[in-house]
């Protein structure tokens, strides 16, 4: 294709948007019952339709739809969520490392658990983290790094480590700690890294039980913090470079760390906003100044924006109703701020109906924003309004596509 592409987009997806007719909204979706005049616009200037994040009816997690929505098949690339949440918590994860979600406990000098999340601990698990990071076991280093409270993230980077092992953390108390195992006989890889894993756990205990930290939360009364339980082992999946993928130079803005995680983990420039919370008091216009200010320098930015979903998961049509008129103000501004050559595309990464209090596979409504866009007939941002637009019923690994044709920076197929 001739000529430096100017264009640029904006991907902004509302985490956990779409819904189902709630009664007390008069029977409308959130978003229908919503007072949105940004996206509204989008949807009367630009082309909508429904999206399924991975397929119809099929139950998104957020980071399973991400990668779809940014083109990665997650059925050919998810792993498990260890790899991409220790990315988000700023670990450096690489190709071939076994990554696994962690737990600070509190055991007995018997190994039975007492406290699966060592009193919700919530201070010094830095300093904790500090006396096991960097351990060397066997051929394999032993990366740990705490995240928010009890938990925390461990990579193995090593040779002919595998990923298929059990749980150590017994998800009960008064049971005793789980000796890691591979899940299939034969499995040399998986035995290997269930002989580090087993190790780590027991040199988590030898290093943390009479750690200081743990000395001074005996003398308060509270559970010691002095055991790191892995679970959910996932081999960090080989992906190809976002950037390079697509011709494209993106940054993300995100407020939660599995998204960051994944973000980071295609090689994205990763943009903090001050006051962006992931909650529902988050600072939403705040990352509307980030992406703005980010436009200056990438030419491709995802945003997520994950209050609606948590507003879903508690059953609250109110607050989410309020979410999404504030998301709107961020929508407006980013309106008022586009350039000529800007699309956005405003979708979300999967349905959490706030009668259902999780994620359901309902599709999400779409919509493409920008010049040369094919305006439809749809006028209001909706979930039942998308269902007669002009995009039709696409997949989430279709988006990219979509986003990249209209950028004009897509190579073409063929002749
Ligand atoms: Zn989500
Ligand atoms: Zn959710």
């Amino acid at each position: 294709m001739a000529g430096v592409p100017k264009a640029k987009a904006i991907l902004l997806i509302g985490d956990g948007l779409g819904d189902r007719p709630v009664a007390d909204l008069g029977g409308k979706t959130p978003l229908e019952a919503a007072n949105k005049p940004g996206m509204d616009r989008i949807a009367a200037e630009g082309e909508v339709g429904l999206m399924d994040p991975i397929a119809p009816g099929v139950r998104a997690g957020s980071d399973t739809s991400h990668l779809a929505i940014l083109g990665y098949d997650p059925y050919r690339y998810y792993t498990g969520r260890g790899p991409f949440e220790a990315a988000g918590i700023g670990m450096d994860v690489k190709q071939g490392d076994i990554s696994f979600r962690c737990n600070f406990s509190t055991v007995d000098d018997s190994m039975t658990v007492i406290d699966r999340r060592a009193g919700r601990i919530v201070e010094g698990t830095d300093q904790l983290a500090a006396g096991v990071d960097g351990m060397r076991i066997e051929d394999v280093r032993a990366l740990f790094k705490e995240s928010v409270a009890h938990r925390g993230a461990l990579v193995l980077r090593g040779p002919g480590l595998g990923a298929d092992v059990s749980d150590t953390d017994p998800h009960e108390e008064g049971a005793k700690v789980h000796k890691c195992e591979p899940t299939a006989a034969g499995d040399e890889a998986a035995a290997k890294t269930a002989r580090i894993v087993n190790e780590f756990v027991k040199r988590s205990y030898e290093a943390l039980n009479n750690h200081p930290v743990n000395v001074a939360r005996r003398e308060q009364g509270l559970n010691p913090a002095n055991i790191i339980l892995p679970r959910g082992a996932g081999l960090a999946p080989d992906l190809r470079n976002f950037d390079e993928r697509y011709g494209l130079k993106s940054a993300c803005v995100a407020e939660t760390g599995l998204i960051k995680g994944v973000a980071k983990y295609v090689g994205m420039t990763i943009v903090d906003a001050p006051g962006a919370t992931g909650g529902l008091d988050s600072d939403i216009m705040a990352m509307g100044r980030a992406i703005v200010e980010a436009l200056e320098s990438h030419n491709f930015i995802l945003c997520n924006v994950k209050g609606g979903d948590v507003a879903g998961h508690d059953n609250q049509p109110a607050a989410k109703v309020a979410l999404i008129e504030r998301l709107d103000e961020m929508v407006r501004f980013l309106l008022d701020r586009a350039g000529s050559e800007t699309y956005i595309v405003l979708t979300s990464d999967h349905s959490t109906p706030v009668a259902v209090m999780d994620h359901s596979g309902d599709p999400v409504p779409i919509a493409f924003w920008g010049p040369g866009v094919r305006t439809d007939a749809c006028k209001s941002f909706g979930e039942r309004p998308a269902a007669t637009g002009g995009v039709g019923r696409i997949r989430g690994v279709d988006v990219m596509n979509m986003i990249t044709n209209l950028m004009g920076v897509q190579e073409k197929f063929g002749a």
